[in-house]
């Protein structure tokens, strides 16, 4: 299989992992940026993740625009993936979820803080965006241009996560395994931590040690290929890991 073929398989399993994991629903995506054309990414088309295909998945431009005509609808907020591809050469795969373990954090001034040693990937810092404070009060709070998706990603910044207030989340990170592995983590990071204040002020990691956990990481190592063998698995798509 070509690569841009097997990228499509890969996207295609993300999908089905991040639905088995509750990380997303009927709602959320996941794309992966085109391995030869920086300006581009995959990203399917408006449909549940559970329940995507390969022939689902389209090529987008950094403005969300599909490369090739389609009949079919897309994502509302495709805007949030361009942008983020845009504003980060780094990043190589975005999350967007509703994930309702995270949501409390973007609604009261609890930050949201790596707090077990499988959380370090989301970082020290979560940023809070508030499409209200930019958009005003009449939005439905979805991102449905490239004008909010912008604002997204200059909240995002550097940082692997952005809480989207009283929405989600969206994440980057330098792989699809990294993204999907992180988006597993972060509402069960979540649950920890809040969990934790309700007996007393939670301990987070430390910045030393969130380094040395993402120092000692790497996305081809046979730890991280355990995971995304065990999570496609568990998705009911194995026979795609060897295509
Ligand atoms: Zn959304």
């Amino acid at each position: 299989m070509s690569a841009a073929g097997s990228l499509v398989t890969q996207v295609v399993i993300a999908n089905r992992i991040l639905a088995r994991e509750e990380v997303v629903d009927a709602y959320g995506h996941v794309s992966v940026r085109h391995a030869e054309r920086p300006d581009r990414f995959l990203l399917a088309v408006s449909k549940a993740p559970e329940l995507i295909e390969p022939q689902d998945i389209l090529e987008f431009d950094l403005e969300a625009r599909p490369l090739a005509r389609d009949p079919r609808p897309l994502y509302l907020e495709r805007f949030i993936h361009a942008a983020i591809y845009e504003a980060r050469p780094d990043v190589m795969a975005v999350v967007h979820a509703h994930a309702e373990d995270v949501l409390p954090f973007g609604i009261t001034k609890a930050p949201l803080r790596p707090v077990i040693h499988s959380g370090a990937f989301i970082g020290a810092h979560v940023p809070v965006w508030d499409i209200a404070d930019r958009f005003g009060d009449r939005t439905n709070l979805l991102v449905t241009d490239m004008d909010q998706a912008r604002d997204l990603a200059r909240t995002l910044a550097k940082n692997n996560v952005a809480l989207m207030r009283g929405h989600g989340f969206a994440a980057g990170a330098r792989s699809l395994i990294d993204v999907v592995r992180m988006s597993v983590y972060l509402p069960r990071n979540a649950r920890v931590q809040h969990k934790a204040m309700q007996l007393g002020e939670p301990k987070p990691l430390s910045q030393g040690e969130i380094e040395s956990r993402l120092s000692g990481y790497r996305p081809d190592s046979p730890e991280t290929q355990r995971a995304w063998r065990y999570w496609a698995t568990r998705a009911g798509c194995a026979s795609l890991l060897d295509d």
